[in-house]
C-alpha cells in the first residue's frame, strides 16, 4: 500500500489530521488497532477550548456540537464551603464548549468515511522504518492477521501514550520529562441531570471533586482517590456520599442529584513531555508526545492543536513546495505544550490534597484560591489558560 501521509491512531488527533489533510487535498491512511465501536465509546475528555471549537466549525464539523453541546461561559471554584464563579467572556472574551470526545470521534469517523477516507480498523502498527529516508514505511498487522506494509512520504504517530510512535525515535535524540502524581481520578458516568449549569471544581480536605456533564440527562463526575485505587472498593453509595461531602456548601443551599451509575473508571495522573516531536519524516502528535493531568482540560485540546499545525505544514509542503512549517513544527508545538503542562500542573497542585502536604502547604493552597476569588488579574490568568491561549 502507498499513501502520502501514514497516520497511526484513530483518536481525535489522527482523525482530525486525516480530515484536515483531505480538505487540503493531501492523501492519508489511518491505521487503528481497535475496532470502530471501541474508538467511538471510549469515555474521555469533554471540554473544548474556544479556538479548537472554532477550528471544528471551520472544517465543517461544528453543526452537531453547536446543536447538542453546551456553550459554557464560566466555571465555579468551590472551597471552604463557598463557590466563586470565573466568568470567561468578561475576563477573556472567550468561552468553551462542553462536547464529549466520543462525539467528536464519531463525527470525524463518519465524515472521513463519507469523504472516501481510508481508516483501517483492527490494523495494529508494529514498526516504523526508514524515517531518515525519503520513503518511510509502517509495518502493520492487517485485520486478517497478515503482515502488511504502508509506504508513504511522512509518518504521523497519533497513537497515544502507549503507542509505538514515540519509541520509534532513536534514544540518543530524545529527551523526556515526567511527573507522576500520588493520586488518581475515579470517574463516573451517571444517568442523572447535572446538578449545575457550569463545571464545579471543588477543593476539600477530603480531596478534589469535579462535577461535569455530557447532556441534559447524563452527568460526569470525578473524585480524587489514592493512586492504585481499585473501582471495586467504591460502591455506588460510597461514591455519592463522598461526592456530596466534597461539594457541600456551608449554607446548605446546593444539593447533588444522584442516579444510576453506568460507568466507573480510574485515570492515573501524570505529566509527560517528549522532545523533539519530530525525527526525520516521523512526527509525533497528541498523547503520543505529551500527557497532562486532566484538571486543566488540556489533553484533547493540545492533541487537536498539534495536528492543526501539522496539517498546515503539510499543506504548504504540497501546495507550495515549502517545508518551513514542517521544520518549525516541533519547536512551535512545544511552546504551547509547555504552557499547557504548566497550567495543568498548577491547577492540579491548587485543587488536590497531596498526601505529603504539610499544614503550611494547605494554607498556601487556600490563600491562592482566595486570591483568585478576590483579584481580577489572578482570575483572568486562570480564564486565559483554561479557554486556550490564542497567541502561544
Ligand atoms: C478520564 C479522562 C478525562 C479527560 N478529560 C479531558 C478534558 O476534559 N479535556 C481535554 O482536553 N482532555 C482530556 N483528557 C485527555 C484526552 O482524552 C486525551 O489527551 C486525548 O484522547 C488525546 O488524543 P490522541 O488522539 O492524541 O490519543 P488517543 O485518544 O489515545 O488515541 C490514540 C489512538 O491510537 C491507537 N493506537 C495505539 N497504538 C496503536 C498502534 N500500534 N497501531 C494502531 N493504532 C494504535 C489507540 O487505539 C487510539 O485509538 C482526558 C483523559 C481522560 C483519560
Amino acid at each position: 500500500m502507498r499513501t502520502t501521509v501514514a497516520i497511526i491512531g484513530a483518536g481525535p488527533a489522527g482523525l482530525f489530521l486525516s480530515h484536515l489533510l483531505h480538505l487540503h487535498g493531501v492523501d492519508s491512511v489511518v491505521l487503528e488497532r481497535r475496532d470502530r465501536d471501541y474508538c467511538e465509546r471510549r469515555q474521555r475528555a469533554g471540554v473544548v477550548e474556544h479556538g479548537v471549537a472554532e477550528a471544528l466549525r471551520e472544517s465543517g464539523l461544528g453543526r452537531r456540537m453547536d446543536r447538542e453541546g453546551f456553550r459554557h461561559d464560566g466555571i465555579e471554584l468551590r472551597f471552604d464551603g463557598r463557590g466563586h464563579r470565573i466568568d470567561f467572556p468578561d475576563l477573556t472574551g472567550r468561552h468553551v464548549m462542553i462536547w464529549a470526545q466520543t462525539e467528536i470521534v464519531k463525527d470525524l469517523i463518519a465524515r472521513r468515511l463519507a469523504d472516501g477516507g481510508q481508516i483501517l480498523f483492527e490494523a495494529e502498527a508494529t514498526a516504523v522504518e526508514g524515517v531518515e529516508s525519503e520513503r518511510p514505511r509502517v509495518r502493520f498487522a492487517s485485520p486478517e492477521g497478515d503482515e502488511d506494509v504502508l509506504e508513504c512520504d511522512y509518518v504521523v504517530a497519533c497513537d497515544g501514550f502507549h503507542g509505538i510512535g514515540r519509541t520509534s525515535l532513536p534514544e540518543e535524540v530524545v529527551s523526556t520529562y515526567d511527573k507522576v502524581y500520588p493520586f488518581a481520578w475515579l470517574g463516573i458516568l451517571a444517568d442523572v441531570p447535572p446538578s449545575c449549569d457550569e463545571l464545579i471544581y471543588a477543593r476539600h480536605e477530603r480531596g478534589f471533586a469535579l462535577h461535569s456533564m455530557r447532556s441534559e440527562t447524563v452527568s460526569r463526575l470525578y473524585l480524587q482517590v489514592p493512586a492504585e485505587t481499585d473501582t471495586a472498593a467504591w460502591s455506588d453509595d460510597r461514591i455519592w456520599s463522598e461526592l456530596a461531602a466534597r461539594f457541600e456548601l456551608a449554607d446548605g443551599a446546593w444539593k447533588l442529584g444522584t442516579g444510576p451509575i453506568t460507568d466507573k473508571s480510574i485515570t492515573p495522573m501524570r505529566s509527560f513531555v517528549t522532545e523533539p516531536m519530530r525525527h526525520g519524516r516521523l512526527f509525533l502528535a497528541g498523547d503520543a508526545a505529551h500527557i497532562v493531568p486532566p484538571t486543566g482540560a488540556k489533553g484533547l485540546n493540545l492533541a487537536m492543536r498539534d495536528v492543526m499545525l501539522l496539517a498546515e505544514g503539510l499543506r504548504r509542503r504540497y501546495a507550495e513546495g515549502d517545508t518551513a512549517g514542517l521544520d518549525a513544527y516541533s519547536d512551535t508545538a512545544l511552546r504551547r505544550v509547555w504552557r499547557a503542562e504548566h497550567f495543568s500542573y498548577w491547577m492540579t497542585s491548587l485543587m488536590h490534597t497531596d498526601p505529603a502536604a504539610t499544614p503550611f502547604d494547605n494554607r498556601m493552597q487556600r490563600s491562592y484560591l482566595e486570591h483568585i476569588a478576590a483579584c481580577r488579574p489572578a482570575a483572568a490568568q486562570l480564564a486565559e489558560n483554561y479557554t486556550g491561549l490564542p497567541e502561544v
